[in-house]
């Protein structure tokens, strides 16, 4: 297959010729030809390709994997024809992501069955979810890393033993980590149980990567991400990712900056800050105010110019983090904070707490602090129970509360979590007639917002040829999260600019479209 048909414009690697779905947080990207390394490739032993699914935690999960074959000697290639061994790391999240990871396992088996590759391994969540079955139902894969093992990558490709826990420091590291108390509540009332999961293994990942751990970056080498936590403590009764990633840990305030001033040094411009849960971070070795510290010292890196962060978790967002995106020019006016659903019943049920009026005077006072705040939320629709009034209570709240970016899912019913066992399921028809809904009144608030942009100056980070055609350009302002949001279409430069990816040029808005905009360099 020629490599072409195995990579989505625009991106490195291996990949099924199946467009992403630009509607959903999941992506897939995977290894580098010519990988960032900052070891050397000595050996050439073993050719290794991945396939990443799925969001950006998992994405890093991808990148460490790659640093420690690399560091073993393992050579990574795009073509997954050249692979010795393919790698999938697979998504768990929803259904539907988990039938990604399944027809890609199965489309890259057919490389072992009628090409070149000798090894088929899948990692990730699908793996913590489904080990058992994965190894009884594909007999062509050949092991399986869980997302708490990502250093049994090394035995499972043959390239080589996995370090022992003597030979690991994170590792025995990480085993004596602290938690946090409500982790420790929540886990003694069963919330990270795994029992009924056939197959699971009884521990619970532990694992988390460290700044001395080796990392390839998969992209644009202007950008990077750092995982500042992982695990969750909180018991959102749709959601098994506490289950799949294991209770909240935060890695070393000095290993993120650490990891953060070598990223700049290496020519990364820009760092979005990624967890499940960052408004955590630092709470399980007693920092208060964690997030807003680390932004402050992040702040400070000379050669950063944007540093962000995902995934803020509604009542958990201070005084303190406001001010400090305030306070700081590097650190972008941006917030990801996904409330999931705005009547009080729904978010009730599903263990979240806060309503419309709560959320409402919150936003009040991201935007009073941080007036030119981006916000980005989503939502689920079509949970257990929600009625035709609970449904109107979101329209409304998305009505008022002129989100810049929002998502919806529909609600996709998960073995595992608590709400499989609530009552009154609604129909797969109806869930998609209502996320369509939710997604039009968006829309128009989105045009709106979008065109009200026109003739405004932004500094845009230009990321290259449009993905759409390559008469354009593209790129994206402080407004815009890496490969989540819309995009800024470049269609006039001065001929005295010769563009070039990675850098940052004043530019204009000159046109506006539903979530996309057009935009002339100064
Ligand atoms: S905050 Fe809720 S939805 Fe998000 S990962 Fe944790 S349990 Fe899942």
């Amino acid at each position: 297959m020629p490599v072409k048909d195995l990579t989505v414009s625009g991106s490195h690697g291996l990949k099924p010729d199946r467009k992403p779905d630009r509607g959903s947080n999941f992506r897939k990207e995977t290894s580098l030809e010519k990988p960032r390394a900052e070891t050397p490739l000595t050996v050439r032993a073993q050719k290794v390709g991945f396939v990443s699914l799925g969001c950006p935690k998992n994405l890093v999960d991808s990148e460490v994997m790659m640093g420690l074959l690399a560091r073993a000697g393992a050579e990574l290639t795009r073509r997954a024809e050249d692979a010795d061994v393919i790698v999938v790391n697979t998504c768990s999240f929803i259904e539907s992501a988990q039938q990604e990871s399944v027809n890609t396992i199965l489309e890259m088996a057919a490389h072992k069955t009628g090409g070149k590759a000798k090894k088929l391994i899948v990692a990730g969540c699908l793996v913590e979810r489904f080990r058992e079955q994965i190894r009884k139902d594909i007999p062509e894969v050949d092991a399986v890393v869980g997302t708490g093992e990502l250093e049994k990558i090394l035995s499972a490709t043959g390239v080589a033993p996995a370090p022992t826990r003597s030979d690991s420091p994170f590792v025995v590291l990480n085993s004596v980590l602290p938690s946090r108390p409500e982790g420790d509540a929540r886990a003694a009332q069963g919330r990270f149980s795994r029992e009924t999961w056939a197959g699971a293994i009884g521990d619970l990942p532990n694992y988390l990567y460290d700044d001395s751990t080796p990392r390839i970056l998969a992209t644009p080498r202007h950008m990077a991400y750092i995982k500042i936590a992982e695990g969750c403590d909180h018991p959102c009764t749709f959601c098994i990712i506490p289950q799949l990633r294991g209770q909240f840990r935060s890695r070393r305030f000095e290993s993120v900056v650490a990891e953060a001033e070598r990223l700049a040094q290496s020519g990364v411009r820009e760092i979005t800050l990624i967890g499940q849960d960052t408004t955590c971070y630092g709470e399980d070795f007693g920092l208060k105010d964690g997030l807003a510290l680390l932004l402050g010292k992040l702040a400070a890196i000379q050669d950063l110019r944007w540093v962000r962060f995902l995934y803020a978790y509604p009542n958990k967002i201070t005084g303190k983090l406001l001010d400090a995106i305030a306070r700081h020019e590097k650190i972008c006016s941006y917030m990801d904070v996904p409330l999931q659903h705005a009547s009080a019943s729904v978010l009730k049920r599903m263990k979240r707490g806060g309503g419309a009026d709560v959320f409402l005077r919150s936003i009040a006072k991201m935007r009073r602090t941080v007036p030119d705040l981006t916000l980005r939320t989503s939502f689920i629709v079509g949970f257990p129970g929600e009625t035709e009034k609970e449904f109107e209570e979101l329209c409304d709240f998305v009505r008022e509360a002129q989100f810049d970016w929002m998502g919806a899912f529909g609600y996709s019913d998960q073995d595992g979590a608590d709400a499989f066992g609530l009552e009154k399921k609604i129909s797969p028809r109806e869930i998609e007639r209502r996320r369509k809904h939710l997604m039009g009144i968006q829309r128009q608030i989105s045009k709106k917002k979008k065109k009200a942009l026109v003739g405004c100056e932004f500094d845009l980070l230009l990321e290259g040829e449009s993905e759409e055609t390559e008469l354009l350009l593209e790129g994206r302002t402080a407004m815009h999260a890496p490969e989540i949001d819309g995009k800024v279409f470049v269609n006039d430069v001065p001929d005295a600019i010769d563009p070039q990816p990675g850098q940052f040029y004043r530019c204009q808005i000159t046109e506006a479209h539903d979530y996309d905009l057009v935009a002339r360099i100064l």
